[in-house]
């Protein structure tokens, strides 16, 4: 079906493979904030490779946003416009950014864990005859110039280091691993569109219809500037009433430890760790959470940390910056109080 299908990759031309590829998924029409982070973690990977930073996005009428790719980090961006690749059709796109990549070579893609992303970017590794890591939450390099790329494994007992034989390099990446860059509107970029040859018979799957459905507290988690999450130390669903209180207080989402949510004492999409949102708040507060290394990985990148905990030796105060411990049923409402008292103030 497409020309690049026997175009074959692998260690043989490594060194011809140049530069950190961001694939920009759309959402809602607009570019997706995981995308606009993997332009950050692309610049931390340049601060050790040196090479360029580009960006890939497609649709039907995308090149308006080349600029905002560019605000974010993208030194070069390839605007691929076609009627075809208004929706995301695996066909189509993979048949599209193959093309782009084979004919421009970055030795590393990223793409954003999301739930199409995981779909594509393993059909691109087939296409493209390359190893793809999933789900990573850190990415580096090496003394050798490779990208090392860190995933959870073994039941989230231990982080594993993957390395890619073959070239591109390509890995998905988790939402919230990374935080996006500062919009600078002094950052430029070159704009490259792509010659688009897409015909309807090359798409084996039609879009009929899109139905959208709203999630509750879907998307709030990983965009919130501050997130409080309740754990097994409240223990039961009646008594989240002083935390639901304490998270209206101070403007926080709130999140949840798997077994809150196994137990339906929260929705699912509430989860954070490893096994539920990966999220980087500003400000993070684990409430009854002993801070198993599940739990960890999704909050890590906090900027800081608030645990409270009647425990003194849970895990959870080996990685945050500020711990209480205490009864939470005590501490929680006191906290509310005084949180009041300030929001009046103000
Ligand atoms: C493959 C896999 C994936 C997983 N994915 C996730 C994931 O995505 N997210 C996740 O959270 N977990 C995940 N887990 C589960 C994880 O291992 C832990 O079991 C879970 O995080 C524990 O939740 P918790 O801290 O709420 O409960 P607990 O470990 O039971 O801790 C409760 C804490 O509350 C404290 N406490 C009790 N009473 C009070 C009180 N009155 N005041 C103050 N503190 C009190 C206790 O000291 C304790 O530290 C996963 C596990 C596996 C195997």
């Amino acid at each position: 079906m497409s020309q690049t299908s026997n175009l074959i990759t692998g260690t043989a031309d490594i060194e011809s493979w140049k530069g950190i590829f961001v694939y920009v998924e759309l959402k809602d029409g607009k570019p997706r904030d995981a995308s606009l982070e993997l332009l950050a973690a692309a610049h931390r990977l340049k601060e050790s490779l040196g090479e360029e930073v580009s960006a890939g996005i497609l649709g039907k009428e995308v090149a308006g946003f080349a600029g905002m790719l560019a605000s974010y980090g993208a030194e070069r961006v390839y605007v691929a416009e076609h009627e075809l690749l208004e929706h995301f059709t695996p066909d189509a796109y993979t048949s599209v950014l193959s093309r782009i990549i084979l004919g421009n070579k970055p030795s590393i893609v990223l793409y954003p864990a999301t739930p199409n992303c995981r779909d594509f970017a393993s059909k691109m590794a087939a296409r493209l005859k390359t190893g793809l890591a999933a789900d990573c939450i850190d990415l580096k390099i090496n003394e050798k110039k490779q990208m090392v790329q860190i995933r959870p494994d073994f039941g989230g007992k231990d982080l594993s280091e993957i390395l890619t034989k073959t070239r591109p390099q390509m890995v998905t990446v988790r939402p919230g691993s990374f935080t996006k860059l500062e919009l600078d509107t002094s950052r430029k970029a070159k704009i490259k569109k792509v010659d688009v040859k897409l015909k309807p018979e090359d798409i084996r799957i039609r879009i009929l219809d899109i139905k959208q459905f709203k999630v509750e507290g879907a998307d709030d988690l990983v965009k919130s500037e501050i997130v409080a999450s309740a754990g097994m130390g409240f223990g039961n669903k009646d008594r989240l009433q002083i935390f639901e209180d304490f998270a209206k207080t101070i403007g926080a989402s709130m999140g949840a430890s798997r077994p809150v949510v196994e137990r339906g004492w929260l929705s699912r999409e509430r989860q954070v760790g490893q096994s539920g949102k990966t999220i980087a708040p500003k400000l993070y507060f684990a409430i009854g959470i002993s801070g198993s290394v599940q739990h960890r990985v999704g909050v890590e990148n906090s900027g800081f940390i608030v645990a409270i905990n009647n425990d003194p030796n849970a895990p959870i105060f080996k990685f945050c910056n500020y711990g209480i411990v205490g009864d939470l049923f005590k501490v929680l409402p006191m906290l509310t109080e005084e949180l009041k008292k300030v929001n009046n103030k103000a």
